[in-house]
């Protein structure tokens, strides 16, 4: 059964702007899916409307069963999400931004799963550093960490590597790999052909919208 199931999803912006034009998906548990698109695509607005920060103007979204909307908290708390934006507490501890996300989910205190997630994501030495005296690319593990933090079964990545240099793509790419093995389901955004190729199971083209097709890595890579 899928873990994910989007229907007829469609979303219209305060000013008119129709930014999802009738999206349906199912998402297996444990695949990679990459929505590949331009800028302007629709990629972010699809990622919020499935994980509940929007409203959509018509359609569903189940998560794990539960109706993202009519059972938020349920379906949500199913979810992790890696945001475009490094949006961090500067002054704030490693430690404490995992510890502190965790609790929001109303998870209880589980130090050796934070230990866990942080030593995965080669952060346990840095547990103590405040998030300002960290790496751009540390500081993207860490939204990693925080996404993880209350057990999701699914995890969206909007285009983790926008505007990042080659090693850290390359990083990110191992990183996605590792969580793949860990069993976790992963949708993620990007506008890199390339990235789409090295990472997932399924490439979905969003253009416009639109899902214009969705193909098995292979079979998208001989139609191309
Ligand atoms: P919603 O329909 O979800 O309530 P709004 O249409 O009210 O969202 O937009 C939220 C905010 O984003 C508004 O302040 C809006 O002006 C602003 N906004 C407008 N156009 C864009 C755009 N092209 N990209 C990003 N934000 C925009
Ligand atoms: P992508 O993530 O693929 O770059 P987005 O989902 O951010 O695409 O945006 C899709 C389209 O919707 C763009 O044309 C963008 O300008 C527009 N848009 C995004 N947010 C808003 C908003 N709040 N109000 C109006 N238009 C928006």
């Amino acid at each position: 059964p899928a873990i994910l199931a989007i229907r007829d999803l469609r979303k219209s912006y305060a000013n008119g702007f129709e930014a999802l034009k009738g999206v349906t998906l199912d998402i297996e548990e444990g695949e990679i899916l990459a929505l590949l698109g331009p800028n302007g695509a629709g990629k972010t607005t699809l990622i919020s409307t499935v994980c509940g920060i929007i409203t959509p103007s018509s359609g569903s979204v189940t998560v794990g069963g539960h109706d993202i909307l009519e059972e938020f908290r349920a379906a949500r708390s199913l979810i992790g999400l890696v945001p475009q934006e490094i949006n961090l507490e500067p002054f704030e501890t490693v430690w404490n931004t995992v510890r502190f996300s965790r609790g929001l989910f109303g998870k209880s205190r589980n130090d050796a799963l934070l230990e866990d997630i942080l030593r995965k994501l080669s952060l346990w030495d840095k547990r103590k550093n405040r998030i300002m005296e960290l790496s751009g690319g540390m500081k993207r593990r860490v939204l990693i960490a925080k996404a993880l933090s209350h057990e999701p079964r699914v995890l969206f990545l909007d285009e983790p590597t926008a505007g990042v240099d080659v090693e850290l793509r390359k990083d990110m790419w191992n990183i996605v790999a590792e969580l793949k093995a860990s069993g976790v389901t992963i949708i993620l955004t990007t506008h890199y052909i390339e990235e789409a190729e090295a990472i997932a199971d399924r490439v979905g083209v969003i253009n416009d919208g639109a899902l214009l097709l969705v193909e098995e890595k292979e079979n998208l890579m001989a139609r191309m």
